[in-house]
C-alpha cells in the first residue's frame, strides 16, 4: 500500500514546497521524504526546538534551502505547496513560553493562509490529537469536538491548534484555499530530541543511561504511538489527495498502550536495569487517547505499518547511537 512517490519524471511535476518546522523531529523527515521525491524543499523554522543537525544531511542538496524564520511574521516567497509543521509540540517545551505557542498556532497559520492566497497553493495543517483534550468519546472520531479545558497549562496548544483549524476552514470558505488538516496522534522515532520531555524519548534516554524511569501518576494513562515514517506517508498522501479532502483526518496508531506498559517494553527491549519509579500525574493530561482511522483508510488508503516493538527498536537504535556521540565528544573535550 505505501512506498516513497516516485521521483517526478518530467519537470512540470517537480515541485516547490515549503515545510514550516522543518528542522523539528517531522519536518526533517517530511524534507527528506519530499526531496528523494525530486521536489525542491524550502525549509522554514526559528530554531526554537528544531535542530540544525537534523537538516545537515539535507544541505548537500542543491533542491534543498533553509529560511531562519519565525513564523508569527508575515512571509512571502514563491511555492506550490506548504505544509504548517511550525510549532512545539512537546508539553514542556509547548508550556516554556504558552504566549508564543498562541501566536505561532494562530498568527503562524494565518501568514501561511495569507501566503496560500496570494501564491496559490495547497496548504496542511499539522494540527492534533490534543484538540479532543481529555476525550470523554471512544476511539477519537473526527466529528467530536473534544473536551478541552481553555485557561489550563495545555490550553495554548490545544486551543491554539483548535482555532488555527477554525481559520484554515475561513480561508477556505472566503478564498477558496485549498486546505488540508491532519490530526497527528502520539509520533516518535529517531530525531526526537533526547531533552524532548515526550515520554517516549524520556523512557528510552533513561533505559540507556540505567537512571529511574519516570511513570507520572499510576501509568493507567494510555496513548497510541505512531511510527514517524508511517506518518509521513500519510502527510504526503494527505496532500496529494482530492481537493474536495479538507479533513480534519486523524493519522495516527491505533494500538493503545498504558504507559506503564510502555515503560515495561522500553526496559525489555533496551535490556535496561533501571528501576521504574512514579512522579505526580500531570495537570488535565488525557487518561485515554486512540485514534479512529477509518477516514484516513478510506480516503487516503493510508494504514500504518510499523508496530511498537519495531519501532522502538529503531528509535532504541538511534538514541544508543546518539547517546555514544555525546559521550565520546564529552571524554574528549574532558
Ligand atoms: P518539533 O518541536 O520537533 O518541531 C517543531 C518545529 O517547528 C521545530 O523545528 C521548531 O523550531 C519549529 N518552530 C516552532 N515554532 C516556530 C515558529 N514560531 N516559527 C518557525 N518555526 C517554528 O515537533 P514535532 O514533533 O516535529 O511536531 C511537528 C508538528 O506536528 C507540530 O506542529 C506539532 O504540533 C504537530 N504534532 C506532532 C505530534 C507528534 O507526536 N510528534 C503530535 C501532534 C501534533
Ligand atoms: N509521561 C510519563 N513520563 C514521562 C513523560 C510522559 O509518564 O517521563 C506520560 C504523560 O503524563 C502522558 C503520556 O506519558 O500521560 C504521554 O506524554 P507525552 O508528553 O509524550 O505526550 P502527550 O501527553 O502530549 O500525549
Amino acid at each position: 500500500m505505501q512506498g516513497d512517490s516516485p521521483v517526478p519524471r518530467r519537470r512540470e511535476d517537480r515541485k516547490r514546497i515549503l515545510v514550516a518546522g522543518g528542522a523539528g523531529f517531522l519536518g526533517s523527515h517530511l524534507c527528506e521524504r519530499l526531496l528523494g521525491a525530486g521536489h525542491q524543499v524550502i525549509c522554514l523554522d526559528n530554531f526554537s526546538t528544531g535542530l540544525r543537525r537534523n537538516i545537515r544531511q539535507l544541505k548537500r542538496s542543491d533542491a534543498f534551502s533553509v529560511i531562519a524564520h519565525d513564523i508569527i511574521e508575515p512571509i512571502d516567497i514563491e511555492v506550490d505547496e506548504i505544509y504548517n509543521l511550525a510549532c512545539p509540540a512537546s508539553p514542556t517545551h509547548y508550556q516554556a513560553d504558552p504566549i508564543h505557542t498562541t501566536k505561532t498556532c494562530v498568527l503562524g497559520s494565518l501568514n501561511l493562509l495569507e501566503l496560500a492566497v496570494r501564491r496559490r497553493a495547497r496548504i496542511v495543517q499539522a494540527s492534533t490529537s490534543e484538540v479532543y483534550g481529555d476525550p470523554n468519546v471512544h476511539p477519537q472520531v473526527e466529528g467530536y469536538w473534544g473536551n478541552v479545558n481553555p485557561f489550563g497549562p495545555r490550553a495554548c496548544y490545544d486551543e491554539g491548534k483548535r482555532c488555527a483549524e477554525a481559520l484554515f476552514f475561513d480561508f477556505h470558505k472566503m478564498h477558496r484555499v485549498e486546505i488540508k488538516i491532519v490530526r497527528i496522534f502520539n509520533t516518535y522515532g529517531p530525531r526526537m530530541r533526547p531533552d524532548d520531555g515526550r515520554v517516549v524519548s524520556n523512557f528510552i534516554v533513561q533505559a540507556l543511561k540505567g537512571e529511574d524511569i519516570t511513570i507520572y501518576g499510576d501509568g493507567s494513562q494510555t496513548r497510541s504511538f505512531c511510527f514517524v515514517d508511517d506518518l509521513i506517508d500519510g502527510f504526503v498522501r494527505t496532500m496529494a489527495s482530492r481537493p474536495s479532502v479538507t479533513g480534519p483526518i486523524n493519522l495516527g496508531n491505533p494500538a493503545e498502550f498504558t504507559i506503564a506498559a510502555l515503560a515495561d517494553k522500553v526496559v525489555q527491549l533496551t535490556g535496561s536495569r533501571s528501576k521504574i519509579t512514579h512522579r505526580p500525574l500531570l495537570i488535565d493530561d488525557p487518561r485515554r487517547r486512540c485514534p479512529d482511522i477509518s477516514l484516513a483508510m478510506r480516503e487516503l488508503d493510508w494504514c500504518p505499518t510499523v508496530n511498537l516493538s519495531a519501532g522502538l527498536t529503531r528509535t532504541i537504535r538511534y538514541f544508543d547511537g546518539l547517546l555514544a556521540r555525546t559521550d565520546r565528544a564529552l571524554k574528549e573535550v574532558a
